[in-house]
């Protein structure tokens, strides 16, 4: 018989399955605290339920962790986490410090077949859908050893096309019985699928990202291959439309790229295209990698990008390149696919 991992179950999946062993629905939240707010994934230790529970619990079913295999942090406190998962395929987690209030940074899939031109996941075609409990678990081990306040889903792949295993994922992160994070503190980053999006929004309440990147339907065609499923004008309309946490408001991340879409220009499009959404706004200047034709942007345009927008009263950050010296900034998370596929 094949064991379930209750990491994968969301709690009223967990609630039908002990209904099926004949036991209360209070039971599964009383489990759900034992393992995502006690961290206790042996059954033999949950010591409120019958020792015959417990045994039958575990004939049945199991509770699935994951440990580190490599741990690096960076000079400027970024640690970067590579997790190993049951069938050799790895991916990686990113906790951000700021201030005390450490950010991490989640994948939900091996890989991306999104296929974005200046992202290094997506020079990587998708090899799979992370399960609920792989993601889920990376949260539960770097909370072993740190305080998580906000969990973004930036890390590699692209988290609605993997939308069933992230909703239910997100369900456990901001349950009341499972690890109890606000809603307001967690945030889905997305190329822009748009059916996918407005499921999101109707199955749970989060912030959301939008990789913008671009200010024309040409240049993010090219940039990114989704837009020519869901262009822009579609992609801000729905955007404007999504159910935030209430006081939230959505992010919009624009990657710029040197010679691309750092231009004067680009900024006065990037301002009248987000004109009446209530949104902030990400600048993140590209990070190269080996083997990519794009080039970092020159801080004069970094510059110049953000003191228009912010000229227009528009909230905007310059997210500043973290974990460089590891390899731990956007777009740079890969696992180790690239061993993996040549010594395959
Ligand atoms: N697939 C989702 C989330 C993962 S990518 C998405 O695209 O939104 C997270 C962020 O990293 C996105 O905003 C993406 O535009 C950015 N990114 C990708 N490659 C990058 C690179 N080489 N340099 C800087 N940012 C990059
Ligand atoms: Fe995938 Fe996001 Fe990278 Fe595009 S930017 S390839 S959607 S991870």
């Amino acid at each position: 018989m094949n064991k379930v991992d209750i990491k994968n179950l969301s709690l009223e999946e967990l609630e039908s399955f002990l209904h099926g062993l004949g036991k209360e629905k209070y039971r599964a939240r009383q489990i759900f605290k034992w393992i995502y707010q006690k961290n206790i994934i042996d059954f033999d230790q949950m010591t409120n339920l019958s020792k015959d529970f417990r045994n039958d619990l575990s004939t049945r079913a199991y509770v699935s962790a994951l440990k580190p295999e490599i741990e690096e942090s960076s000079s400027d406190g970024t640690r970067k986490y590579l997790f190993r998962l049951e069938d050799n395929a790895c991916v990686e987690s990113v906790l951000i410090p700021d201030e005390d209030r450490n950010t991490l940074c989640v994948s939900s899939q091996v890989g991306c077949a999104m296929g974005c031109g200046f992202c290094l996941t997506g020079s990587f075609s998708l090899e799979r859908d992370l399960t609920c409990a792989e993601i889920v678990n990376q949260v539960c081990a770097v909370k072993n050893t740190h305080e998580i306040r906000n969990i973004v889903f930036m890390g590699m792949g692209e988290p609605l096309s993997n939308l069933e295993n992230v909703v239910k994922a997100i369900k456990i992160l901001i349950s009341p019985d499972g690890m109890q994070f606000s809603n307001r503190r967690v945030t889905v980053s997305t190329s822009g699928l748009l059916p996918e999006m407005e499921q999101l929004g109707n199955l749970v309440t989060v912030n959301l990202a939008v990789s913008l990147n671009a200010t024309t339907d040409e240049q993010r065609d090219r940039l990114m291959p989704i837009n020519r499923k869901y262009p822009l004008r579609e992609l801000l309309a729905a955007c404007g439309k999504f159910p935030l946490p209430s006081r939230r408001m959505i992010t919009f991340e624009y990657v710029l790229i040197g010679g691309i879409n750092d231009s004067l220009d680009d900024a006065k499009r990037f301002v009248k295209l987000i004109h009446g959404i209530p949104s902030k706004v990400n600048l993140i200047p590209f990070n190269e990698f080996e083997g990519c034709s794009y080039k970092s942007p020159d801080q004069s345009a970094i510059d110049r990008f953000h003191k228009y927008l912010l000229d227009k009263n528009i909230t905007v950050i310059t997210r500043t390149s973290r974990g460089g010296d590891i390899s731990a900034a956007c777009g740079q998370l890969k696992g180790k696919l690239e061993r993996r596929k040549t010594s395959a």
